[in-house]
């Protein structure tokens, strides 16, 4: 009871006097029990990746693939990552989580090559927890050796408001990642309360737009702005230009006279299981 206790009290803050009620006991409840829940699913296989591919102006061209994962509960159906992620990264959990996904994404990329596809490069999302941790650089260096797949062929995904926590730190371990020549982006792009300094600092290779400023490009002149000044910014830092979440041929089309030039969104392509991701490249070596 009194592990609980603290547990949530972190949460709120030492100088925030608390009484342990039934509602907060409830919420910690909750969490106890999906923390056991996400150790059992890693157990026993709940988890799939999905992938979500990340296409040129023309759309025709596959430049990339996200993984995203899917939890197919036994009893509760399927359960969103915005629901679970959340919690897994208030935890170690979210290590097992990301070096799940790692591991699998590096194994089905090693498939795709026996095959002979073409296959384009894979980017993982990951939590801010795991990329200061001293374990993601020799995790990650270990199943590139072996899947004997190249650094080039991974691409992390990070969200702002991680490298805020501990800028020194994530200069450190993307430095690190850079020598292994995997790529780096930062996601959701635009949402966190980020000073602008630390993109001068980090050696990144590619923002992606949020969705939140896709959604109205086409219709509102202040969404349409931002997504100008964000890709002039990437421009001019020489970095890469993801639009996420586009929807409609109207965002796509306006999104492309501002200059950006890679897409991804259920306009192009939704994500779609590994085993849809063959005809995909053959269909395009088809066609060209
Ligand atoms: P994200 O990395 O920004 O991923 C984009 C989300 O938008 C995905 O949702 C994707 O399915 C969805 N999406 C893509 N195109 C469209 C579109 O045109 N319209 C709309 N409405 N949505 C679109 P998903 O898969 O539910 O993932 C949600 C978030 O959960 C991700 O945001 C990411 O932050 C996190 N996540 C997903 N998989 C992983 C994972 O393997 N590890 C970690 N650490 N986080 C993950
Ligand atoms: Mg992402
Ligand atoms: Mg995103
Ligand atoms: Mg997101």
């Amino acid at each position: 009871q009194a592990d609980i206790a603290m547990y949530y009290a972190k949460d709120k803050g030492r100088d925030n006097a608390q009484f342990f009620t039934s509602e907060m006991a409830n919420v910690v409840t909750k969490k106890f029990g999906i923390d056991k829940e996400i150790n059992d699913a890693l157990a026993s296989n709940q988890f799939a990746l999905v992938y979500q591919p990340k296409v040129g102006r023309d759309g025709q061209d596959i430049l990339g693939l996200e993984a995203l994962i899917r939890w197919h509960h036994p009893d509760k159906g399927f359960i969103s990552p915005a629901e679970f992620i959340p919690i897994a990264e208030e935890s170690s959990l979210i290590v097992k989580i990301d070096e799940w996904v790692i591991d699998n994404a590096l194994k089905q990329m090693s498939q795709w090559r026996t095959q002979d596809l073409e296959i384009v490069p894979i980017a993982v999302n990951l939590s801010g927890r795991h990329l200061v941790s001293d374990s993601l650089v020799p995790y990650v260096a270990d199943r590139l050796a072996k899947y004997q797949i190249p650094g080039s062929m991974l691409e992390f995904e990070i969200t702002e408001g991680v490298l805020l926590q501990d800028i020194q730190r994530c200069v450190e371990v993307l430095t690190e990642l850079k020598a292994l020549n995997i790529k780096i982006s930062i996601d959701d792009f635009g949402t966190g309360y980020s000073s602008l300094s630390y993109l001068k600092r980090l050696p990144l290779d590619t923002l992606k737009i949020d969705q939140s400023f896709v959604e109205e490009c086409d219709t509102h002149t202040e969404d349409a702005k931002i997504c100008e000044t964000i890709i002039h910014l990437a421009h001019n830092l020489e970095l890469m230009i993801v639009a996420e979440g586009v929807e409609t041929a109207s965002q796509a089309d306006t999104l492309a006279s501002l200059g950006c030039e890679i897409f991804q969104g259920y306009y192009f392509y939704k994500p779609m299981s590994a085993d849809a991701i063959p005809s995909l490249f053959s269909q395009r070596l088809v066609l060209s």
